[in-house]
């Protein structure tokens, strides 16, 4: 993003500035114009339903990591009905990777409640569409502001520190007071013409000149009015969150085989971690897995291997792995598949949700059976994997 704006005059370090809101939209539109970025796959025909797949894609993901993803879910569901006729499996499928899995879930079933009261046409309404599953206010706003230009504040992550600097608001933007002084900051920083390019204006100032860590204040078309850079502490603002260090929690995850070489998989329960996703079979390290695997499939285990151990991150916690590589002592066919449980080749996997480290854990798995030469049925018929 090169070159500078000539913005309203620059303030003195620690001057107090007492700008009104409204006087954003200006400098903004201007660096917009410029500098902004309209060759986002999403914003090619932009329509209501592309807004909003990619606005639920983009929260908590950066541009360059949902690109991809969205340009394979919408080659996949062009239209809200074809995302509604699909299984949730699909979908979950081809979110694989992308993580907070709510997110897929809900937009599945805000596609079918929208094929079912509005005949597969999201509704323009602000009140109707912000009723949808997973479409808060911001999202709301962002899909008929940028998609049918209607004049609604968004107050995403990058507004939110943009505005927070601007305007110097103190405390966690979690908060609900600091939340509402951000909302209303927003609304009336939101011009009357132009919204889209204004909302894609302050997203993408966020995303680039004001980052989190090092803010380009020196080339921010509103850095004659931000309170924080006359402060001289941009980054002093938002504030974040304060919470106690991520605790550890620890699994086993079980590699049971059968005679082919396929992994058993169980799904798990539509709510929750991983919900609906496809998993490994899971104990706790206290549990001997053997007697877990008596227990659970009536089938003791031959050999036990231990693979090595893996870490995932999520929000509030950490996530300690412990992989074991288990053949079980009997004929395995009698754990029998079912909807909620598939025998899965990881070397000609088919299409289902799987949380990216369980994913990792498989491809590891194949590359491991075919460098050790595993007989299985495809081998058997003389067929390279
Ligand atoms: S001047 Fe600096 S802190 Fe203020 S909005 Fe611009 S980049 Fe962010």
């Amino acid at each position: 993003m090169a070159g500078t704006v000539t913005g309203p005059k620059r303030l003195t370090p620690g001057s107090r500035p007492c700008v009104a809101p409204a006087a954003l939209a200006e400098p903004l539109l201007a660096w917009f114009d410029l500098h902004g970025r309209r060759d986002l796959p999403w914003q090619q025909a932009a329509t209501p339903y592309r807004v909003w797949v990619s606005e639920i894609m983009l929260q908590q993901t950066q541009v360059a990591v949902v690109s991809p993803y969205f340009e394979r879910f919408m080659a996949r569901f062009p239209t809200v009905k074809a995302l509604a006729a699909a299984s949730l499996d699909e979908v979950l499928h081809l979110w694989s990777g992308l993580g907070y899995y709510a997110r897929a879930r809900h937009l599945h079933a805000a596609a079918r409640r929208v094929v079912d009261v509005y005949q597969g046409a999201l509704p323009t309404e602000f009140a109707e569409l912000n009723a949808l599953p997973g479409i808060g206010r911001s999202t709301a706003g962002a899909i008929l502001s940028l998609a049918l230009g209607q004049r609604h504040p968004i107050l995403d992550g990058n507004v939110k520190r943009v505005l927070a600097r601007c305007f110097a608001v103190p405390g966690w933007p979690g908060h609900r007071a600091t939340a509402e002084r951000l909302w209303s900051l927003a609304d009336a920083a939101t011009p009357e013409t132009r919204v889209a390019a204004y909302n894609q204006a302050i997203m993408d100032l966020g995303a680039t000149l004001c980052a989190r860590t090092a803010p380009a204040c020196g080339r921010c078309p509103l850095s004659g009015l931000c309170r924080a850079c006359a402060e001289g502490a941009p980054t002093a603002y938002p504030q974040p969150k304060t919470r106690p260090s991520r605790p550890l929690r620890a699994t086993r995850m079980l590699l049971v085989h059968n005679p082919g070489a396929e992994i058993l998989l169980e799904r798990r329960p539509p709510a929750g971690l991983w919900g609906g996703l496809w998993c490994l079979p899971e104990c706790s390290l206290a549990e001997d897995p053997a007697s877990w695997c008596l227990a659970r499939f009536g089938l003791g285990a031959r050999s036990i291997e231990a693979l090595p151990r893996r870490c995932h991150d999520f929000t509030h916690f950490r996530l300690e792995i412990h992989p074991l590589r288990l053949a079980l002592d009997g004929d395995p066919t009698t754990v029998e598949a079912c909807s909620e449980r598939v025998w899965y080749d990881p070397r000609s996997p088919v299409a289902l949700g799987l949380p990216a480290p369980v994913g990792r854990i498989l491809a590891e798995s194949a590359k491991t059976l075919h460098i050790c030469g595993h007989q299985t049925s495809d081998d058997r018929r003389g067929e390279k994997p």
